[in-house]
């Protein structure tokens, strides 16, 4: 099959999604609501199921000079720093899953997949156009932007997030229910902590109420910290809410000492707080030219580190969908046929964790975590997946 695809979004998952259709011989526009291209500056986590992608796409490299790959996973106590759990990720997660686990900041991640895509095709993105709507028939479907601009195409791929414009069109307006969990994230740079601090390992503290996830990138240069903590003060869901670092300081009393010279150590302009909400998964989200992909397919909690990963796969998984049928319509049946489970069981795997990371008493943390065996088989069939190989049915 060919055609003209157009992509609303140019965030990782739109991104990624192009260079896989690019590389499969499809033309392809982006469309990016924002006059600028980029990525905040915080960490985001790329397990084998998606790294798989970046070397089809020949970034993996790339990603492994400017990432990190942690030593293990480690499990602590908040206040004490108790260790209750420690597998290991570094050679281990490879071995198993066939492709290495990475950290990578953000504008770093999203710099090297749009340097990607555009090398294939230098005007592949248009900035400074927000999609509005779109209008479809049995041969085209044209997107609508707010400057009044209109693509036409074969296929419209709604790659635009959490507030997705083209999932309200097919789905409707969704649910939102706020989990009661606000996202704080500071970086540090290294050289503002003392030395030695925490070991290059992937640390999560948890504690009745919430916990907090400690990871460096950029090579080791900066050290990542994104604290979870229960609050009924509602905000937006928003990469770049700040709030005052006073209120960092006070939800995170009584934590481990690591935790207060992260904070201490951190710009006090710079506290971002994301108010985390829950959407149950959707099971059909496409017409007969339009789709969905990532974010706005299926939203879900950061307690897996898969959002992105997913929107990853899906691309690599619709493309082959789209090389493997003779129409549009078949594409896309295709696609969510072997998409909406794994996604749904993804994102309500995430919705578990939560539950695991804020136990109500240290003693249920400690039996808890004394029974975990891994989460191997889990692990196997999260990790194992490679969007690339697996059977299409
Ligand atoms: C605290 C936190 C930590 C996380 N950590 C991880 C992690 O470690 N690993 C992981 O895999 N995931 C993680 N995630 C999830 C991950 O950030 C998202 O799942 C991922 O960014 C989704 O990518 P996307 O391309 O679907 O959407 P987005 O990144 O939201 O990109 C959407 C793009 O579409 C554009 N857009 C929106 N509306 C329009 C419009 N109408 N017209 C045109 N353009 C539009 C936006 O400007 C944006 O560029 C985390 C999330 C949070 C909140």
């Amino acid at each position: 099959m060919s055609g003209k695809i157009i992509i609303a979004g140019a965030g990782l998952g739109g991104l990624a999604a192009a260079s896989c259709l690019m590389k499969a011989g499809f033309d392809v526009e982006i469309y990016e609501q924002s006059p600028v291209l980029g990525e905040v500056g915080a960490g985001i986590q790329i397990s084998a199921n998606a790294f798989h992608v970046m070397r089809h796409l020949e970034v993996g490299d790339q990603l492994l000079k400017v990432g990190v790959r942690p030593g293990a996973y480690v499990f602590r106590l908040h206040d004490t720093g108790e260790e209750l759990q420690r597998f290991d990720l570094a050679a281990d997660h490879e071995r198993k899953h066939g492709a290495p686990y990475v950290q990578l900041h953000r504008a770093d991640f999203h710099e090297i997949l749009a340097n990607r895509a555009q090398a294939m095709k230098p005007d592949l993105i248009r900035l400074d156009h927000r999609l509005t709507g779109f209008t479809e028939t049995a041969d085209y479907v044209e997107a609508r932007f707010h400057n009044g601009h209109v693509a036409r195409g074969d296929l419209l791929i709604g790659a635009d997030g959490l507030k997705s414009v083209v999932r309200k069109q097919i789905v409707g307006e969704t649910p939102a229910t706020y989990t009661g969990d606000g996202a704080w994230r500071v970086i540090v740079p290294v050289e503002k902590l003392p030395k030695p601090f925490l070991e290059p390992v992937m640390s999560v503290f948890m504690g009745p109420g919430g916990h907090a996830v400690c990871y460096y990138l950029r090579a080791g240069s900066i050290l990542n910290f994104v604290g979870i903590i229960e609050t009924d003060d509602v905000r937006e869901e928003s990469w770049t809410l700040k709030m005052p670092w006073e209120k960092l300081k006070a939800d995170f009393a009584g934590w481990h000492p690591a935790i207060q010279t992260i904070i201490d150590s951190g710009d006090h302009d710079q506290c971002f707080r994301w108010s985390l909400h829950n959407r149950p998964p959707i099971r059909n989200w496409s017409t007969r030219r339009a789709t969905l992909l990532g974010d706005s397919a299926h939203p879900t909690l950061p307690y897996l580190a898969q959002g992105a990963v997913m929107a990853i796969e899906d691309g690599a998984v619709l493309t082959r969908a789209l090389t493997m049928t003779g129409s549009i319509d078949d594409a896309l049946k295709l696609y969510e046929r072997n998409r909406v489970d794994r996604t749904a069981r993804i994102v309500e795997q995430s919705t578990f964790n939560r539950k695991l990371f804020h136990l109500p008493s240290v003693q249920a943390m400690r039996d808890e975590f004394a029974k975990r065996n891994e989460g191997e088989d889990r692990n196997k069939w999260l990790y194992s997946y490679n969007p690339l190989t697996v059977d299409l049915v």
